[in-house]
């Protein structure tokens, strides 16, 4: 990530353009202003768009195992099969899909699923540490609790299959420990009978994503940031000594140009010699006002592959990953798959009066790993995407990652595994 090598490093004030205003560009633009650059947000919508804004919310170290495990391409197969299984692949003519699968599919082997366990775990543990300092420190009003959170099994294979992936997680400081079935329906009455056993990881958290991201653009702009809406991103000219970029909006100059455009990435970085192997995973959530028996913590139902996050205002169902492309349609069957898949779980598996029915496309790597850091043939241009399920717990890290790179300082942490030099 060091920036020293090609350039001279740019004096403090230089104008920092930031493309996409989800979580990451956000908190990357509001940690440049505390740099004291002058920073630019640009979107093709506005803040909160894309996949940030109705997601689950929680802050998730215990996440570390990557989807690419040896067991995977047999569950997927498996899932594939139903229509309202956590995971569907819609059938259709898509290279581009088929070279990701294929890369996918690669990994899912011990060797490189132990690595890339590794590599999430750390930029996982740095930033939930990170990312609550930042709450506090900026004062964000999102509902962040230093929850924990619980797996819940109701089948006892699974729930040993599980409890072997937490091995590992305990040898990278991510601690869990086992709860029986009978405290933990003492402990958490939300949940009915029949569960086999429960995996607590009491470093997770939750917050409320939506206003997570309200917040950070407030933010920005309190501290002098611009957030300019509906300017479409549409080429990228970039120099030694800045950037130059068309929007529908007209052109933006900086000194340094970060895109952070979320699951569109690919088609903007292949002009700039990036060959990204992302996919948009789709996923759904469902938010209702809090319902009286609402979970104390974010439970991931295991098997059921739901997630159940409860905050002050609203209780929400999400999940699912579907490869369809960008496919617009609010698909039914799967909505109705999170709401039957809590309800063998939750006394109350819906809230009282529905709020929102939402989808959002994750960024999802071929290689389940982040992609932070300057562009090989444009040092000038940065990238952060591609951070599947996991784009609000490793949020705080990027932003940091980003910065210190404009500032050529040491980075964070040990990050050349994120480099987009992997796809160049
Ligand atoms: C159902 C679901 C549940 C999830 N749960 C969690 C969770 O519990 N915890 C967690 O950590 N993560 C979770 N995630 C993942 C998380 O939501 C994403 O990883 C994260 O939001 C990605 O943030 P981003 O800023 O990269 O992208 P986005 O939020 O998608 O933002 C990208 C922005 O770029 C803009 N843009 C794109 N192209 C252009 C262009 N050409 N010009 C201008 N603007 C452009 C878009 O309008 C958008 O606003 C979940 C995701 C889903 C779908």
């Amino acid at each position: 990530m060091s920036s020293k090598a090609n350039f001279p490093a740019p004096a403090a004030g230089d104008e920092v353009l930031v493309v996409g205003a989800g979580v990451i560009g956000l908190s990357a633009a509001l940690r440049l202003l505390r740099d004291g650059r002058s920073v630019r947000v640009i979107d093709r919508s506005g803040p909160g768009a894309g996949a940030s804004h109705g997601n689950c919310g929680t802050i998730t170290p215990s996440h570390a195992p990557p989807l690419a495990l040896p067991g995977t391409p047999w569950r997927a197969l498996k899932w594939m099969l139903k229509s309202d299984a956590p995971l569907y692949v819609k059938p259709r003519f898509d290279p581009a899909l088929a070279a990701w699968m294929h890369r996918f599919l690669r990994r899912c082997n011990a060797r490189d699923a132990a690595e890339a366990t590794r590599q999430r775990a750390a930029i996982l543990a740095d930033a939930r540490q990170r990312l609550e300092a930042l709450i506090d420190d900026e004062r964000l009003d999102c509902q962040f609790r230093a929850s924990g959170s619980w797996y819940v099994f109701r089948d006892a294979a699974e729930f040993e299959h599980e409890q072997q992936l937490a091995v590992p997680l305990r040898e990278l400081g991510i601690e869990s420990r086992l709860i029986d079935p009978g405290d933990a329906l003492r402990l958490e009455p939300s949940l009915r009978e029949g569960i086999v056993g429960v995996i607590e990881f009491p470093g997770d958290a939750q917050l409320r994503p939506d206003r997570l991201v309200a917040e950070l653009a407030r933010r920005v702009t309190e501290l002098g940031g611009v957030i300019e809406s509906s300017a479409d991103l549409r080429r990228v000219d970039a120099s030694r000594q800045g950037v130059s970029v068309e929007t529908s909006a007209g052109v933006r100059r900086a000194d340094w140009l970060l895109l952070a455009t979320g699951a569109w990435s690919p088609a903007l970085l292949r002009p700039l010699g990036i060959k990204l192997p992302m996919q948009p995973g789709k996923g759904y959530s469902i938010t209702w006002s809090r319902p009286e028996l609402a979970p104390q913590r974010p439970l991931v139902l295991a098997e059921a592959s739901v997630c159940v996050t409860s905050w002050e205002d609203g209780f929400r169902l999400g999940s699912t990953m579907e490869f369809s492309g960008f496919d617009t349609t609010l698909n039914r069957v799967r909505l109705d798959a999170l709401k039957r898949g809590a309800a063998d779980y939750l006394h109350q598996p819906t809230g009282g009066e529905l709020r929102e029915e939402w989808y959002g496309w994750r960024p999802m790597m071929a290689d389940d790993l982040p992609v932070i850091g300057a562009l090989p043939k444009h040092p000038r241009v940065l990238f952060a995407g591609g951070h599947g399920m996991l784009g609000v717990s490793m949020s705080a890290t990027t932003a940091q990652l980003v910065a210190d790179h404009i500032a050529a300082r040491e980075p964070c942490m040990e990050a050349s595994a994120f480099s987009p030099a992997r796809f160049a």
